[in-house]
């Protein structure tokens, strides 16, 4: 495996000022110098410059860093977390001390970025859900022995049936957009393979021709999130040759993929195919905010949550408003901190139940604060974690992508359609 080493120069643009503090989710639940961006870049520089070894407690608060980039964002001297901390957590990959938890996270990673994995993982527990057994579990002391394993069983909706969509969907409608790619991803099509179908269509109506290669893999996000670069190199050039050389697009519609498939030039380098791939990769709110849709009334209340891999990660926050926007009688509502993390963050609320599960709570306290019928994010992880905490709550919300509403109001648009 190939650690890389954290950019000194890049280390030392930090300033020291405090201003990423107050946007940092794991400073605010935790309050500790050292769980805060600036406390983080002291640590990272103090290991580069060979100050600090790659102990226990030095990777324990990276391990607690969301990834979220928030800090970034809120950064006036253009510090690049995140990729210092992925290169950080390459190294702790490679050479860091080992305890538990670093097993657990090697074993999370090896997992979910597995469609074909993943997909059998889900098709035991869409039995498990159905069968009855899950009332009997539930109603067992077993969860209560396995923390990890009862904030995992929380969390997964009931799995729906899995379905393929065809390698081409031809373009409908009036105009001729080009050919779009579509990424299934690994949650996305096992558990919202509607988001895609939806995607798909919604292409489609616009005027793409949709290819939809069936033998993609996965993106890599999560390795890369981990700090296993090797495996995240592998991924990213097998998914670019999943994909034909003469798409105009490729579309995704999940925050953290399509942030992770937009630094494929950064990470692979030199690589002219990757590159080229990676320079096409737009999340679909970007390729759906003018596009010609036919779009009826929704009479809904909406709040939207910022997937940070989307607002922080590849700077997308006005695209999906303006989307939800374009729906006649939809009203879009303001949701305080809305762009501050939900807890989802990858694997981090499998990994870090307690910290991840303060800041649902806050996520679902501002929810109940707008009144909003429905909450809108661009992630699946957003939507899995703030459906739990919503349900918890027992709050009648709904929880769903922008496309999910898009594809509902060209539906509505039919139906209202003169005869
Ligand atoms: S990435 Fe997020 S959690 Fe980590 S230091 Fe930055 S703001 Fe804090
Ligand atoms: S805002 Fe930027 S320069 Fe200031 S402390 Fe945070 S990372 Fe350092």
């Amino acid at each position: 495996m190939a650690a890389v080493a954290p950019d000194l120069d890049h280390l030392r643009l930090c300033v020291h000022c405090g201003i990423c503090l107050p946007q940092c989710p794991t400073y605010r639940v935790l309050g500790e110098e050292m769980d805060s961006p600036r406390g983080r870049i002291y640590l990272m520089r103090a290991v580069a410059e060979g100050r600090l070894g790659l102990t226990d407690t030095f990777a324990r608060h990276l391990d607690l860093c969301l990834g979220c980039r928030a800090c970034e964002t809120a950064c006036p001297s253009g510090v690049p977390f995140g990729s210092l901390l992925e290169a950080t957590r390459s190294q702790l990959a490679e050479r860091g001390p080992r305890p538990r938890a670093a097993r657990l996270r090697r074993l999370l990673h090896r997992t979910f970025p597995e469609p074909r994995r993943l997909g059998v993982l889900l098709g035991g527990l869409r039995v498990y859900q159905r069968s009855g057994l899950r009332r009997l579990v539930r109603g067992s002391r077993v969860l209560a022995l396995t923390p990890r394993v009862a904030a995992m069983e929380a969390l997964l909706p009931d799995v729906p049936r899995a379905e393929a969509l065809p390698e081409l969907i031809p373009a409908q409608g009036r105009q001729r957009l080009g050919r779009a790619g579509l990424l299934t991803g690994c949650i996305q099509r096992h558990l919202y393979p509607d988001v895609n179908r939806d995607t798909a269509r919604l292409l489609s109506l616009a005027g793409y021709d949709v290819v939809i290669p069936s033998d993609q893999g996965c993106c890599g996000a999560l390795e890369l999130h981990a700090g296993f670069l090797d495996d995240f190199r592998d991924r990213g050039r097998k998914l670019t040759a999943a994909f034909p050389l003469d798409l105009d697009v490729v579309v995704v519609n999940a925050a953290g993929c399509g942030s992770a498939m937009k630094e494929y030039g950064h990470w692979m380098s030199g690589e002219a195919a990757v590159e080229a791939f990676a320079a096409k990769i737009r999340d679909v709110s970007e390729v759906l905010v003018d596009a010609e849709l036919p779009l009826g009334p929704l009479n809904l209340t909406v709040a939207y949550h910022d997937a940070c891999h989307l607002a922080h990660g590849q700077r997308i926050r006005a695209e999906p408003r303006r989307l939800l926007g374009r729906i006649p009688g939809l009203r879009l509502v303001p949701l305080t901190d809305s762009d501050l993390c939900c807890g989802s963050a990858g694997v981090y609320n499998l990994l870090e139940p307690e910290v991840a599960g303060r800041l649902l709570t806050m996520k679902v306290d501002r929810i109940v604060e707008t009144g909003a019928a429905a909450v809108v994010a661009g992630n699946p992880g957003c939507l899995l974690q703030i459906a739990k905490g919503c349900q918890e709550r027992g709050l009648g919300v709904e929880v769903v992508h922008p496309v999910t509403l898009l594809a509902r109001a060209t539906r509505a648009a039919v139906r209202v359609e003169p005869r």
